[in-house]
């Protein structure tokens, strides 16, 4: 697994919990999508499996070279699954599905893209996690459960008896086990469940650390295989302070589509501009829209950059104007204004600043 970047003043005071005896037994990390939350997470599994000497975690005994090799068998990370194909899949089941899962996230050295629309953490697996707390630690002193994207638990009908001893788990866990939940949407979470959680917000990483982790997670090389921008400022730019967003190329490239039509469409006449704003869809998108504006940033930043060496201050000038309207676009979005009105208005200021 590639190390943990960033979050150095989280790390400290988790640490210092823990050595405390302070820590609470179920956690809720919560900030953007893409700043490492899980690994966050798999960091804290590790230091409190760990019983090597401090600081832990200390790296080189056997607890933490299986937590790093992701494959602890006191440590369970879950996260959103395509739905398995049996009907009524047994613990096993789902623990031998999460065995795959994390066996190519560990091969991929820790990097994963968002989970998919239709993957979720189904009732078999809250079924799966419980029982498996009520065991006593196969060779740690304790247990540790990751549930990633927390938000993505689908409460089931008839699963009524799993949720409630979940719930329990959450507010009683039994002696020596922790549980971790992550999630970029704390808004999404079943409130049963965030009433019983401590939570911990994480921020965007500060760009030397997202440029630390460009370096070793080799980002540029992936996306350059498939036309999408790799220059290390670009890269930063699109990053935003969650440089896993990077990884998930296929929601990146839609982002670049997205953000070369709204492009076209300023520049075009004002049916075409209501057309494309129209088209910018519901709120249900606010996602896709705010990394279409990312991407938008990115693309007028080259076209300043090309305008600066081609000693063409004009258009340099009426490149970063358009920045500028962007930047107002995002405010705006992260107000939760309509996606449409948004684009509409960010159109017709392009016009004017790029016309
Ligand atoms: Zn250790």
């Amino acid at each position: 697994m590639i190390p943990l970047f960033g979050h150095a003043a989280v790390q400290k005071r988790l640490a210092s919990a823990a050595d405390r005896g302070a820590l609470p037994a179920s956690l809720l990390l919560h900030g953007p999508a893409g700043i490492g939350k899980q690994r966050v997470a798999l960091w804290l599994a590790q230091r409190l499996l760990c019983d090597g000497p401090a600081p832990r975690p200390c790296g080189a005994c056997q607890h933490c070279r299986y937590a790093e090799a992701l494959t602890h068998p006191d440590l369970h990370w879950v996260f959103p699954r395509p739905r398995l194909k049996d009907s009524d899949p047994t613990a096993a089941d789902v623990f031998a599905d999460y065995g795959e899962a994390i066996a190519e996230r560990a091969k991929a050295n820790g990097l994963y893209a968002a989970p998919g629309g239709n993957e979720g953490i189904f009732i078999a697996t809250v079924r799966a996690i419980v029982q498996t707390a009520s065991l006593a630690p196969a060779v740690a002193a304790r247990k540790v459960f990751i549930v990633g994207d927390a938000e993505r638990m689908v409460s089931q009908e008839g699963a009524d008896q799993a949720a409630n001893a979940f719930l329990k788990l959450l507010e009683e866990p039994p002696a020596n086990t922790n549980v971790i939940l992550t999630t970029s949407e704390p808004g999404a979470l079943l409130p049963t469940i965030r009433s019983r959680v401590i939570a911990v917000r994480l921020a965007r990483l500060a760009d030397p650390e997202v440029a630390a982790f460009l370096a070793e997670s080799r980002v540029a090389e992936r996306l350059a295989a498939e036309s999408l921008p790799r220059e290390h400022d670009t890269l930063l730019r699109l990053a935003n302070g969650a440089p896993g967003t990077l990884l998930s190329h296929g929601a990146l490239g839609d982002a670049m589509t997205r953000a070369r039509r709204l492009l076209a469409a300023a520049t075009a006449d004002r049916a075409e501009r209501m057309r494309a704003a129209f088209v910018q869809g519901s709120a249900r998108a606010r996602g896709e829209f705010s990394d279409a504006l990312d991407a938008l940033t990115v693309l007028l930043h080259e076209r300043t950059r090309a305008a600066v060496s081609a000693n063409d201050a004009d258009s340099a000038l009426r490149a970063s104007r358009a920045v500028n309207a962007v930047e107002r676009a995002k405010a705006a979005a992260a107000g939760n204004a309509n996606p449409q009105l948004v684009t509409f208005t960010l159109l017709g200021e392009l016009e004017a600043a790029l016309r």
